[in-house]
């Protein structure tokens, strides 16, 4: 990992790094793309105005760093058809309006299901105890973020002997579907923005593979708008000088090992699995589900649910735009058919989706 260095440290300013960016990439001497594959990232590049700033010849595209975006209408009808089952269906607040195939879990709480909302997994042990003659289903959506709180909250279930409480467990890993976008040649991607939350869980090791074996630039960048235009002078510095090194640029370090005991709890209670992915399709291990002393805490055996399956195509291009094939105005029904007020793909309802951050923003 290269370290911080004085000429593109956050702490040069927006003009130093913008000038020493455009030196990088007229020395790379094409045109490059990077992605970032965070959902804050997205939010803050176009909330800080970033990218006006950028020299020309360079693309930031969004890739699949929304947790809701990334969750495929059929997962979504596992969710709507548990709320139909009377159970207590536990969520965070921004799965309520991403629609399945058959509308929302909102349109459901509207219509008096028991759909409520917690601010965290172990909130939903609260409620299984206070309502032990009902199910009660936390739907775990997210990255190595959130995925730790949802591992932490299974193993109190499985001490306290909860037996009215499971997991709808449709969390996803990061790395597999950077490998699997990098595998696809119709994106040529130079180098990814990798998220810095994810990092301090996962540690910089995860994301080896793509200096070391695929050749991709990659830098992890904080939130403020310094550190991510730090992280890109890196990324054009790697691609023109062919030295493919992963960085950080986080004003807080990142420990080379993640967070140990984050990654303990996770590979206690998760093993990997194949995932579906909205428009990605089925990635290899890309997914979380229980391992074996967990898997009575599984809400899709438990209720015998059908597993998840790529749904008939609405018009919404969130898979391409995900994979930043396609940018939200190049989707028929941006601004028009799919606005924040009446969202049909969740890259436009989340606060962290690229469509709604393109709405708002631009
Ligand atoms: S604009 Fe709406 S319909 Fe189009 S890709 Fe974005 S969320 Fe989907």
């Amino acid at each position: 990992m290269t370290e911080m260095s004085v000429c593109a440290s956050p702490s040069a300013g927006i003009d130093a790094l913008c000038r020493r960016l455009a030196e990088f990439l007229r020395r790379a001497g094409r045109p490059v793309a990077f992605m970032e594959v965070c959902g804050t990232h997205t939010v803050a590049i176009f909330r800080s105005g970033l990218r006006s700033q950028l020299p020309e010849g360079l693309r930031i595209l969004s890739g699949p760093g929304c947790p809701v975006c990334v969750t495929d209408p059929s997962e979504i009808d596992m969710a709507l058809s548990l709320a139909k089952r009377d159970c207590i269906l536990l969520t965070y607040g921004d799965m309520l309006r991403v629609p399945g195939s058959s509308g929302s879990l909102l349109d459901l709480k509207g219509g008096g299901a028991r759909v409520r909302t917690v601010t965290s997994a172990l909130q939903s042990l609260e409620v299984a105890r206070n309502n032990p003659t009902s199910e009660v289903v936390f739907l775990g959506v997210g990255f190595e973020t959130t995925a730790p709180a949802t591992a932490i909250t299974l193993r109190q279930a499985l001490r306290h002997g909860l037996a009215n409480f499971s997991v709808l467990c449709l969390h996803k890993t990061v790395p597999p579907v950077m490998r699997a976008l990098c595998s696809n040649p119709a994106l040529k991607i130079d180098g990814f923005i990798l998220p810095g939350n994810v990092t301090v869980i996962t540690g910089l090791g995860d994301y080896a593979f793509l200096t070391d074996e695929l050749h991709r630039a990659a830098a992890v960048a904080g939130f403020e708008p310094e550190e991510i235009l730090a992280s890109i002078v890196d990324l054009a510095r790697q691609v023109a000088e062919n030295d493919f090194r992963l960085s950080s640029w986080r004003l807080r370090d990142v420990p080379e090992g993640g967070n140990p005991t984050a990654r303990r709890v996770l590979s206690e209670v998760f093993q990997p699995c194949d995932a579906l992915w909205r428009g990605l399709g089925l990635i290899a291990d890309s997914g979380c589900r229980m391992a074996t002393p967990y898997e009575r805490f599984d809400a899709a055996k438990k209720f015998g649910l059908d597993p998840p399956t790529a749904g008939p195509d609405n018009g919404c291009r969130c898979g391409e735009v995900l994979s930043g094939l396609k940018t939200p105005p190049e989707c028929e029904l941006y601004g028009t058919a799919c606005t924040p007020v009446t969202p049909i793909g969740p890259c436009m309802v989340s606060g962290e989706g690229t469509c709604g951050a393109w709405y708002r923003y631009r």
